[in-house]
């Protein structure tokens, strides 16, 4: 039902956890695929042997994503070799730790730059492309954190908040545009991200605050971003979608 025949898609931190799961999910559904990776090449070529074996394409991009020009670079890449682009899902991002008191400049520069920067500079570098095509789909990866604060992660927390803001002000300014701009707020999802902290919680507080009794797989969040990513809904923009196993119930 979800189909993405022939559109072409960019997903920030494309070769792991989440960003990977919807990778794949996207080539599946026929999207052309252009993932975007930090660091680790073997990842992303990884990610891009699954997709080209199942019959899928996709092409590897690198930016840092904190950098204006690196990203712009990585969208004329893009563009070189798909011609045009439908769909953003800005899902990089990083999480760090620190009570107020200890929280370093760099440390709060490095979240702001990565978290919220980053997805700005995607979007400026999408957003003319998207308006010349007349149409166009954003998705950023905020966080429950972004909705209820999160003690010793403001930072983080601060940011994610910022993307639910961002989502809805481009929203509502891109809509003339046909550019949808929507919101998936993940709760816990077993990643490289969270990994360490849901195997230290061994007395279970992260799971006994989750009605549903677990944690998330990043394929159980590929499917609602792709589903915001598809023509399933099209009606739908300036949305905060909660998947989060009903931790959290607000928008
Ligand atoms: P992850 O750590 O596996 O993935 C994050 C990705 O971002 C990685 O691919 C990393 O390389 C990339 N990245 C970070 N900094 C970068 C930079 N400067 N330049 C380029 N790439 C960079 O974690 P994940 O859980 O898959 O996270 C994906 C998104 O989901 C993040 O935005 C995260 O905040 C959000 N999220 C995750 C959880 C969770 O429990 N895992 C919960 C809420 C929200």
């Amino acid at each position: 039902m979800i189909d993405l025949t022939d559109k072409v898609i960019l997903i920030t931190g494309g070769s792991r956890g989440i960003g990977r799961a919807t990778a794949v999910m996207a080539a599946r559904a026929g999207a052309k695929v252009a993932i975007h990776y930090g660091k680790r090449l073997d990842a992303a070529e990884e990610v891009r042997a699954e997709i080209e074996q199942a019959g899928g394409t996709a092409l590897i991009v690198r930016a840092d994503i904190a950098s204006r020009e690196e990203v712009f670079a990585m969208l004329d890449r893009v563009i070189d070799a798909f011609g045009r682009i439908d769909i953003v899902v800005n899902n990089a991002g990083i999480w760090k730790k620190d009570p107020i008191d200890n929280l370093s400049d760099d440390v709060l520069a490095e979240t702001i730059d990565i978290n919220l920067y980053g997805c700005y500079w995607v979007i400026k570098a999408a957003v003319p492309h998207m308006v010349r095509q007349k149409s166009g789909n954003i998705i950023n990866i905020a966080s429950t954190a972004g909705q209820r604060g999160e003690a010793f992660h403001s930072s983080y927390a601060s940011t994610k908040g910022a993307l639910i803001s961002l989502t809805k002000s481009l929203a509502a300014e891109l809509a003339p545009h046909n550019i949808r701009v929507n919101c998936v707020a993940p709760g816990w999802v077993l990643t490289d991200m969270s990994r360490d902290a849901i195997a230290e919680d061994s007395r279970g507080s992260i799971v006994d605050k989750i009605p549903l009794g677990r944690v998330g797989r990043p394929e159980e969040l590929a499917g609602p971003i792709l589903f915001l990513a598809s023509d399933l809904s099209t009606f739908v923009t300036g949305e905060i979608l909660n998947v989060n196993g009903g931790a959290v119930l607000c928008g």
